[in-house]
């Protein structure tokens, strides 16, 4: 859509995902966006487009398990900047941006519509294997809901993954890396937290390039990211790569590579639980 330009543009300067612009990045929400099943054919993704879908891409029986996807931003975040301006309890006594619009591949895909793909074929494997799936949004064309909701939602979960995508001012950076809170809200917590990181740090390692900068684990701990902070179950975001490398711009614009990311986070969140 042609007047997504300007807002993806501007989510460039705004997304608080990445190396440089972080502050943003992880959201919440108004009560009009409470967690909701959303079905998959909004969701761009069908039952008979999923034959993947199944125990064997998670490697576990997750029957019993709740599972809270938060995917990142929103697709009309741009629509109302006095409403994703406001500030929200950031989980450490202060107040953050409910949200930010995200970032963009150069040819203007955006970050919140990839998401929430992503999110929808996570959610198609995370069901295969038995799990029950709850959605921090409803759709890729509301507002927020803002960072703090995107934490809190997810307080009767067994864990908490939300799906982002870096946007670096510069074209070269590439790979993926997984934010935990750090300090968590307790040890246990932190400690947790960090065991999912690393758990998903490996199953997408087998896939997809890990950006080194963050460790060889690529998992970078942050302070400041208020979904994480006000998340009362381990959590991480997850930043899929970098939305204006080249490469992975083009592995992210295509239905097989999220597809493929979403395979490789649920493989990891099955080897967590
Ligand atoms: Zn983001």
């Amino acid at each position: 859509m042609t007047d997504r330009r300007p807002t993806l543009r501007a989510a460039l300067a705004l997304c608080g995902c990445g190396v440089l612009l972080l502050t943003g990045c992880a959201s919440p929400t108004p009560a009009s966006d409470e967690p909701t099943r959303v079905s998959p054919e909004s969701m761009g993704t069908s039952a008979s487009a999923s034959p993947t879908a199944s125990v064997g891409v998670v490697g576990a029986d997750l029957s019993g398990r709740t599972i809270a996807i938060d995917p990142g931003h929103n697709g009309g975040n741009a629509k109302d900047p006095e409403a994703i301006a406001s500030p929200v309890p950031d989980g450490r006594g202060g107040t953050k941006a409910c949200n930010t619009t995200g970032t963009a591949t150069d040819s203007d895909y955006g970050e919140s519509e990839f998401a929430w793909s992503v999110a929808g074929f996570l959610r198609d494997d995370l069901e295969a294997a038995g799990a029950s799936v709850i959605l921090s949004r409803s759709g890729d064309d509301g507002v927020g809901p803002c960072v703090d909701e995107r934490g809190t939602f997810a307080d009767d979960a067994d864990v908490l993954v939300s799906i982002h995508a870096n946007g670096s001012e510069s074209t070269e950076p590439k790979g993926f890396h997984i934010i935990v809170a750090d300090p968590g809200k307790s040890r246990k917590l932190e400690d947790e937290s960090t065991r999912l990181a690393k758990s998903l740090s490996g199953s997408m390692a087998a896939v997809f390039t890990p950006n080194k900068a963050y460790g060889k684990d690529a998992i970078s701990p942050r302070p400041d990211l208020a979904g994480l902070n006000n998340a009362s179950v381990p959590a991480v975001i997850v930043e899929c790569g970098e939305m204006r490398n080249p490469d992975e711009a083009a592995v992210m614009e295509s239905e097989d590579g999220r597809r493929r990311y979403a395979e490789a986070i649920a493989a990891g969140i099955g080897d967590w639980f």
